[in-house]
């Protein structure tokens, strides 16, 4: 195959994965009907409501704890990449998904570009301008879920008192400092950059595949549509994530 024959050589692949990558796992991606996503109003992830409206704080806390109500696990795509940067041949990931399954694969190195659901923290009494200004408590999710457990709709830091929001970027969050920065510095140290189940459509991420092409790095992506980089791209896969992923890794890793 000609995914294999690209990658047989490579030595630095880095992966870019966006919401297909875990489709395979379970999880929906934006336009998937009837997923968790997609019966919340999109209004209600903004930044500046959770910051003012206690009931969209409420509201936010049990779509997520219908979220890891779920038992996801990896799929054959996450651990394509672990496996390949536990055999010395892939730097990392970056990744726009926060529901950590790269970590679970085994992936050492994961950026998050858009933060984590495993971890909430302090933003702070009252954010201004998208920015989260915590006093820098933070924990895994599941302090959050025992504080609903024991009644409390709207838990609040144990620290300073300020507001506790789930580690992710909201509509309308800026980026966490730094964060592009490092998925940058990554992408452009790759050899081959693997985009997989990414739209390629939000920006900044929709930057990287040029930030490694200018860098030297060679383009595939992996999608089961379409994209707008197709046409930069050195090898275009049209596929399922992990059904593609699985057997090009086991032929290369035997
Ligand atoms: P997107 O929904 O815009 O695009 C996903 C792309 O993957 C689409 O082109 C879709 O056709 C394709 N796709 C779906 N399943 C696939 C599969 N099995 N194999 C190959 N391709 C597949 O997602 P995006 O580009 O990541 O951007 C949307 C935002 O949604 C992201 O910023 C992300 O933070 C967030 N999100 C995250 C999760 C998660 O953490 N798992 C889930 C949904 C949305």
């Amino acid at each position: 195959m000609e995914l294999v024959e690209l990658l047989r050589d490579a030595r630095a692949v880095v992966g870019f994965t966006g919401a297909g990558v875990s489709t395979e796992s379970g999880i929906p991606d934006f336009r998937s009907p009837g997923g968790v996503w997609t019966r919340y109003d999109p209004r209600n992830f903004e930044f500046d409501r959770y910051v003012t409206d206690p009931e969209v704080r409420a509201l936010s806390w049990e779509m997520r704890t219908e979220f890891f109500a779920e038992p996801w696990a990896p799929n054959r795509a996450h651990l394509a990449f672990a496996r390949l940067e536990d055999a010395g041949r892939c730097l990392g990931v970056v990744t726009q998904n926060i529901d950590g399954l790269h970590q679970d694969a085994g992936s050492r190195t994961v950026v998050e570009l858009h933060g984590t659901a495993r971890r909430v923290m302090c933003i702070g009494h009252r954010p201004e301008y998208g920015t989260p200004a915590g006093c820098g408590w933070d924990a895994p999710h599941t302090w959050a879920f025992e504080r609903l457990d024991a009644g409390e709709a709207d838990p609040h830091c144990p620290r300073c008192e300020g507001l506790v929001k789930s580690s992710t970027v909201s509509f309308g969050q800026q980026l966490f400092p730094g964060v592009v920065d490092a998925a940058s510095d990554l992408v452009r140290r790759a050899d081959v950059l693997v985009v997989v189940g990414s739209s390629l459509q939000v920006y900044p991420a929709a930057a990287l595949p040029m930030d490694a092409i200018d860098a030297g790095a060679r383009l595939v992506i992996v999608n089961d549509e379409p994209t707008p980089f197709d046409g930069v791209a050195d090898l275009v896969v049209r596929g399922r994530a992990g059904e593609v992923l699985g057997p090009v890794v086991d032929a290369l890793l035997g």
